[in-house]
């Protein structure tokens, strides 16, 4: 108990501390330039925020939007004793526990009968609330400008006026995407009749973020980018918080949302796509209503109230009850005549003096059966289904026959019953008053729930359709939306800082500030929309597809612009000399998307007679030591850096195709150091050396003239090393071996299931165990050696598999680069995976991240299917022993398994000639060339595991995964008559600490019609936990941690602090 105080200070001050440590280092680089003012008021003009008070309290209003947004108080109910409360579960032990048999159940066919006593609710009524819904999804089989057009304004049309009709009615409404461009396209009566709903609790925003996202396959920087965006839009128009989250499709759960809903001030959550298995348990339990804590909460502040919903699926005949025979006769809109009907055969029939006592009691009966799986007396009954009330005469259909049922059973005292319509915030607020809770705090009231941690992968609906494809699903995407979160935040901080820097110039100039804040948001906008449980997810049909992916290509290109154009500002010296031509910009990316479907390409620079200059931002806060690459016409080059310097670089051939050298196009990779912004560079010759073995013979090479080609006589393995790492790569296979730790990467294959149910874009039914991919001719192995870089390419005819080392100081020099582009367009239900076995003995444990955000051990179940043992793997996956930890780092989402004892296996590209059931009515025959990107890290434990339900990674883990995450981004100066005169811009006088991640420094709408920038900017700051077993020496960190300043700052206010900070592994002190 005492313990547990402890660390809840701590956890509250974390936020301060960094703030603090910001401002001390803004307020150096600001004092430095400007002696003459005053100290605090510099501070300011670098964030434009109005500062004029104490440092400690400057903190909080620097965070004004952001805590108002995305912060709760912690509620005076705030009780410590719950982690104490017997009723603690981890979702581990309850995989252990079950036994994952799926025996038939009756009516309820995952389930179990229910009986129950007439008078049960004869001392306290049942209430009822019926939550009328509408799952609209933001693209699936239509684009989502086809749904608004087709489906989803017609169903806000009519609710405005059906609402209107009766004040009993009520909706709720989640995806802020379709809400807000249905409000650009009403008048203001309208609106106003909107707000009025809003007011009188008729209508509910839940969730309110801009989509319902996919939670396995989503990085936590986009899922609160979304979240913001939803809920900034929310304030603005309607002025309203939602208090409940709504989670009804999204293909399993996780607790990184849980976390940040409760951080965005929500209460209360419902989730629905749990396993069938889980779910039956938890209803057997009466456990389907819990505090959902997160895993390495060392208290109760992470607790989110969450309702998990029992049955099969949301619809109307698997919500009133366990029978969807009975409530598919509920949903009117099945109604004799109409465009659908029951699959059971017994059709709903209209309500009338006749019937309604019979059909009150049927329905009663089914209210009072499900209730039977909750501990209170307040039930909650979802009314709705995809794009459901579209037509007048459906909300007719729902709410004159609905209301003629709970008319009746509320005048019949006998049947003890209180029936109505609700919104999802009613029923959380009944059920809290029930327990004896207060309306938004997490105290377990009289009535005690149930406290659980962990999360809900992997789900299966029925049988073994476990969906564990879409993990990996249409890949390419999947990819390319990283690629955009690292620009649109990179662009989103160098915006802020340019808006800053402008400020303090105070003078009229050209930088086109409200341009560039509408390419923001429409950039946040298209992220938010891909984040969408059928976009990310690569479950939408194809054009849904291209059309998803031309939105991401499009905001690549226009945050691009947003960082040319900051940039071109923030390196200027005279900055009386900016102009914005976007048709002729001073500064250009070096890397081209050619279209939504290709991969980037780099542009080729010209030397004439004048030396080029490149400026390299490096967007993260650490400083660095990384490699720029660019593409030049002449070997004979070298690279300065801003002050004349001359900077290492290796100068390598640009291959065609596999052993063919272009003649006039050279690569030259530089390492550079990097502060927080910018260098410039330019370029110079270094000689290396080529070797082409195909089968372990040496092939011809054309066009080497200009490097040395290098020969070895017999088959033995080639090695490539640099301090920390020696790989010895087959040049039969160009597979690795590592010998020490016998580490080995291979190719295998899944087929796909012979019987009915096959693999499609959501399920993975493989046909056996993978088969190892040996292809028909051996690969071709080119492998090339220099000082700063080495690295083995093989090309299989599906796979071009790079293993490259850099020798350069820092985190880069630490681990294996593996670069794979897969292309399986010629394949037939074919998966592709790779697979890392090693000799460590990790047995059935590992780990996979969840969202970037955390990490959640894994057991590999013998009891359950091969499919069932793959998890989604957002950043990271790791296995370890007593001794050691192996960890493969990913730049893209894809699902990952460690099927035996020591090996990794991940899932890179899947080919499926057939729909799987789901609705999607389509396999996936998209496939593209795609690029995967990951890190090999092996690391030396030097303290023993701890036994715990959470995991960390290194910290050493953690900056290589932001290396992979955020590249350096390199800008090539046009060339011109007269050159610009640059220099080098640096906001931070020091590297944050290596625990401290700046999730987004985001620039907040000013209210003013426009849409341009406020004079705010939400900062977004993570403290990452880190497992402490590992040894940092000899790891070249650039970056100190935390620790140790924790404590100087305990006595600042601990109850308003932004608990996006990660409040774990304080066993480091
Ligand atoms: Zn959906």
């Amino acid at each position: 108990m005492k313990l547990s105080r402890q660390f809840t200070v701590f956890g509250s001050a974390i936020f301060c501390v960094v703030v603090f440590s910001l401002y001390l280092m803004l307020d150096h680089i600001d004092h430095s330039k400007n002696p003459n003012g005053e100290r605090i008021q510099k501070v300011s003009t670098v964030l434009r925020l109005s500062i004029h008070c104490v440092v400690s309290r400057c903190v909080f209003t620097v965070f004004r939007l952001l805590v108002r947004e995305l912060t709760a108080q912690l509620p005076d109910g705030f009780n410590k004793m719950m982690f104490f409360f017997s009723g603690f579960f981890q979702m581990l032990d309850v995989y252990d526990l079950l036994s994952f048999d799926n025996p038939d159940g009756g009516v309820w066919k995952q389930g179990f009968d229910i009986s129950y006593q007439d008078n049960e609710w004869d001392n306290e009524p049942l209430q009822v609330f019926v939550v009328p819904h509408s799952h609209n999804d933001p693209g699936w089989l239509k684009t989502f400008d086809d749904y608004y057009r087709d489906q989803t304004q017609h169903i806000l049309n009519n609710m405005v006026v059906k609402l209107h009709e009766d004040s009993r009615r009520k909706m709720i409404w989640s995806e802020i995407s379709y809400f807000s461009k249905w409000w650009d396209n009403i008048d203001e009566q309208k609106r106003d009749a909107v707000r009025r709903l809003i007011e009188s609790g008729q209508l509910e925003v839940a969730t309110g973020g801009w989509v319902m996202p996919d939670e396995a396959n989503t990085h936590y920087f986009a899922l609160i980018d979304q979240l913001v965006e939803g809920h900034q839009w929310l304030e603005r128009n309607l002025g309203v918080k939602p208090k409940t989250g709504w989670a009804v499709d999204p293909f399993g759960h996780t607790p990184t949302q849980a976390y940040l809903l409760r951080q965005a001030g929500l209460s209360n959550m419902l989730i629905q796509r749990v396993h069938y298995s889980v779910k039956k348990h938890f209803a057997s339990q009466k456990t389907l209503e819990f505090f959902w804590r997160q895993n390495w909460d060392q208290d109760s502040s992470s607790d989110i109230l969450c309702h998990m919903m029992p049955f099969y699926s949301y619809d109307v005949p698997h919500t009133c009850g366990p029978d969807p025979k009975i409530c598919c006769q509920f949903d009117f809109k099945r109604l004799p005549g109409g465009r659908i009907s029951c699959p059971w055969r017994i059709p709903p029939q209209a309500i009338t003096d006749n019937n309604v006592q019979e059909r009150a009691q049927t329905l009663l009966d089914q209210y009072r059966k499900k209730s039977k799986l909750f501990r209170t007396n307040v039930l909650l009954a979802p009314l709705g289904d995809d794009f459901r009330y579209t037509e007048a005469v459906e909300w007719d259909q729902q709410f004159e026959n609905y209301q003629k049922l709970f008319d009746y059973m509320n005048s019949h005292p006998e049947l003890h019953v209180q029936a109505q319509f609700g919104t999802i915030s009613d029923y959380f607020e009944a059920l809290r008053k029930s327990t004896g809770m207060d309306p938004v705090g997490m105290n377990v009231g009289q009535l005690a729930l149930p406290v659980l941690s962990g999360d809900f992968f992997t789900y299966a609906d029925r049988d073994d359709h476990y969906w564990s494809g879409y993990f990996t699903s249409r890949p390419f995407y999947k990819r390319l939306d990283r690629v955009l979160e690292s620009h649109l935040r990179a662009a989103e901080v160098l915006y802020s800082l340019t808006l800053a820097n402008i400020q303090k110039y105070g003078q009229p100039n050209d930088y086109p500030a409200v341009d560039n804040y509408k390419l923001l948001t429409e950039a946040r906008r298209n992220l938010g929309l891909f984040q969408h449980h059928d976009a990310i997810t690569g479950t939408g049909k194809d054009w849904v597809v291209v059309d998803y992916g031309t939105r991401l290509f499009h905001s690549i290109l226009n945050v691009k612009r947003v960082i040319v154009s900051s940039a071109h500002w923030l390196v200027l010296k005279d900055k009386q000399t900016y102009y914005h031509d976007p048709s002729n910009p001073v500064l250009q990316m070096d890397d081209v998307q050619p279209a939504q479907d290709a991969l980037p390409r780099k542009i080729i620079f010209e030397f004439f007679t004048v030396p080029r200059l490149l400026v390299v931002y490096n967007p993260t806060e650490q400083a660095r030591m990384s490699m720029v690459t660019v593409y030049v016409t002449t070997p004979k080059v070298r690279v300065l850096n801003a002050v004349g310097h001359v900077v290492r670089a290796q100068v390598s051939a640009v291959w065609n195709d596999v052993s063919h050298a272009a003649a006039d196009v050279f690569q030259v990779r530089s390492a550079t150091s990097v502060h927080h912004i910018t260098a410039l560079l330019w370029v110079y010759y270094l000689r290396k050396r080529y070797m082409i073995l195909q089968d372990g013979r040496q092939i011809s090479i054309s066009e080497l003239e200009h490097f040395q080609q290098f020969y070895q006589q017999d088959a033995a393995p080639v090695h490539i090393e640099n301090p920390h790492l020696k790989l010895s790569i087959s040049t039969a296979t160009g597979l690795l071996e590592v010998r020490s730790h016998l580490i080995k990467v291979e190719f295998v294959w899944y087929g796909t299931t012979s019987n009915k149910d096959k693999s499609g874009a959501y399920l993975f039914l493989p046909d056996k165990e993978a088969t190892i991919y040996s292809p028909s001719q051996p690969p071709v192995v080119r492998v090339t050696k220099g000082p700063l870089f080495s690295e083995v390419t093989t090309t299989f005819t599906h796979i071009t598999h790079t293993l490259r080392l850099y020798n350069i100081q820092g985190v880069e020099g630490q681990s294996v680069e593996i670069c794979n582009t897969v292309d399986i367009r010629g394949e037939t239900n074919h998966e592709i995976a790779m697979r890392i076995t090693s000799d460590l003995n990790s047995k059935d444990r590992f780990f996979t991240d969840l969202n970037g955000y955390q990490v959640q051990p894994r057991k590999t179940l013998a009891k359950l299917p091969l499919q069932a043992n793959f998890y989604p793997m957002t950043s990271m996956v790791y296995l370890q022993d007593s001794s050691a930890r192996l960890s493969l780092l990913t730049a893209q989402s894809l699902g990952a398994a460690s099927l035996k004892s020591g090996q990794l296996e991940v899932i890179m590209d899947r080919r499926l000639n057939q729909d799987d059931n789901r609705g999607l009515g389509q396999g996936v025959l998209d496939n593209k060339i795609t690029a995967n990107s990951f890190r090999l890290l092996l690391e030396k434990r030097s303290s023993a595991e701890e036994s715990a339900p959470y995991s960390y990674p290194s910290i050493l883990s953690h900056m290589s995964y932001m290396y992979l995450n955020h590249p350096l981004i390199s800008m090539a100066v046009s060339q011109r008559s007269e050159s610009p005169s640059l220099t080098p811009y640096s906001p931070l006088s020091a590297s944050f600490p290596c625990d401290m991640h700046l999730v987004n420094l985001r620039a907040i709408q000013s209210k003013e019609e426009g849409g341009g920038p406020s004079e705010q900017a939400a900062l977004i700051l993570h403290r990452k936990g880190f497992d402490c077993g590992f040894s940092n020496r000899n790891t070249a960190l650039l970056c100190t941690t935390t620790r140790g300043k924790v404590k100087q700052i305990t006595r600042l206010p601990t109850h308003r602090h932004t608990s996006l900070i990660y409040r774990g592994s304080y066993h480091c002190y």
